[in-house]
């Protein structure tokens, strides 16, 4: 649910929810890009506790579950999300390490210090890059870890177009070495960070979304959210091929200190 561009409360929730439900992400990414990001991270073990904020349906939380030791709380806004999420850990045996839960990234169930691993793919522009680490932190263990993506600017300089449509939809967006100082100042060491590879979006994020859409359109005929929310999302999409070049999902891992 890459909403930056248009804010959630311009839709109507339940038929975000049901839009994002039929694809399998809701924010770019990929097996491979959560089990590299995974590759950086050196503290678990089977005690370990990770929250996975922002975690919608769960397709990344069950591949770091079946890739990491320890036991996962993913956390999201929405009831319907939380449902299939738990209801894919358990059709992948499991429940017993993965548990689904309603909450929000602003205000969120742990106690200080519990956490050995925190978690968000393409979720935390919704508190924000900088608010999100520093608040976060806290739940984090010294010497624990936090890996996020986020999207950020390539160049430094860009056309009008894609400049202005980010500033409106997320004004935090960045270049790289300004996110990775972010980090730093918010209380970690910069471990890595690494641009998503296109397919990440392309093939995990828009192209599932084509055939979603045509059954959304379809049950929803003649219902102008259900249109507008369809429009926006294929405008999003050419957006991105247009200038990608300037601007994508990039991963930052630190460690607290
Ligand atoms: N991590 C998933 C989902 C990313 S989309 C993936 O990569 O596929 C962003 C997610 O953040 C959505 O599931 C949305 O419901 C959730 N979200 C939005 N605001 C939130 C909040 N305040 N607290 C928790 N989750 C929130």
């Amino acid at each position: 649910m890459n909403k930056e561009n248009a804010s959630i409360h311009d839709f109507d929730l339940d038929l975000i929810c049901e839009y994002f439900s039929a694809i399998e992400r809701q924010g770019p990414g990929s097996p491979e890009v959560t089990i590299k990001a995974l590759s950086f991270i050196d503290n678990l073990t089977g005690e370990s506790r990770i929250a996975d904020i922002g975690c919608g349906t769960g397709g990344q939380t069950m591949v770091l579950a079946q890739h990491a030791p320890g036991y996962i709380t993913g956390i999201d806004l929405f009831p319907v999300f939380i449902d299939l999420f738990n209801n894919n850990a358990g059709n992948l045996d499991l429940q017993d390490r993965v548990k689904g839960i309603v909450g929000s990234m602003d205000n969120l169930p742990f106690e200080t210090g519990e956490l050995d691993l925190i978690w968000s793919e393409g979720a935390i522009y919704n508190i924000g890059f900088r608010r999100g680490l520093t608040e976060w932190r806290e739940y984090l263990k010294e010497g624990g870890y936090i890996a996020v993506s986020e999207v950020s600017w390539f160049t430094e300089e860009r056309p009008a177009e894609i400049s202005d449509f980010w500033l409106d939809a997320y004004s935090e967006i960045d270049i790289i070495p300004n996110k990775v100082l972010q980090m730093q100042k918010a209380g970690y060491v910069p471990i890595a960070s690494f641009i998503l590879p296109e397919n990440c979006w392309i093939d995990h994020f828009y192209s599932p979304q084509v055939s979603a859409q045509e059954d959304f359109l379809e049950k929803y005929a003649g219902n102008q959210k259900a249109e507008e929310l369809v429009a926006n999302e294929r405008h999003e999409a050419e957006i991105y091929h247009r200038y990608k070049d300037y601007y994508g999902y990039v991963f930052y891992i630190g460690k607290k200190i």
